[in-house]
């Protein structure tokens, strides 16, 4: 098992950690397999989509915004619940197919580390199994 440490640069964003996933499966040595990725903590979560166009990480954050305030009528007293919630509806966890070596993504796809209550340095584990 390895752990990748993410540092988020900002409040809210989602940061490519694809290259960061490559690179642990291939020091794992395991050529064919899955990947499981599980991110520590409740207010960051895992994505996989587009990684050409940096504006579709920024429309569906300001899109969840919208359906997730950060101001509402929270009970929560630490203030930020909706990032928990943006986590939750994210997931802390995703799997991908390793073969060759290589995790198999489509061509416009990325794997990225949401954050909802940044800047903070994260923690995803990634285990790789044949
Ligand atoms: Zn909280």
């Amino acid at each position: 098992m390895k752990k990748l440490h993410v540092r988020t640069p900002s409040h809210e964003c989602m940061v490519d950690i694809t290259a960061q996933v490559q690179s642990a499966v291939s020091e794992a040595g395991i050529t064919e397999g899955i990947c499981h990725l599980f991110v520590l903590h409740t207010t960051a979560a895992l994505a996989i989509n587009e990684n050409a166009d940096p504006t579709v990480r920024t429309d569906i954050l300001n899109a969840l915004a919208k359906v997730v305030p950060w101001q509402d009528d929270y009970d929560h007293a630490e203030g930020n619940s909706a990032a928990h919630i943006k986590a939750s509806l994210f997931g802390q966890d995703h799997s991908v197919i390793v073969e060759g070596g290589k995790i198999l993504l489509g061509t416009w796809q990325g794997i990225f580390l949401a954050e909802f209550d940044g800047p903070r340095t994260r923690q995803v584990l990634l285990k790789v199994v044949s």
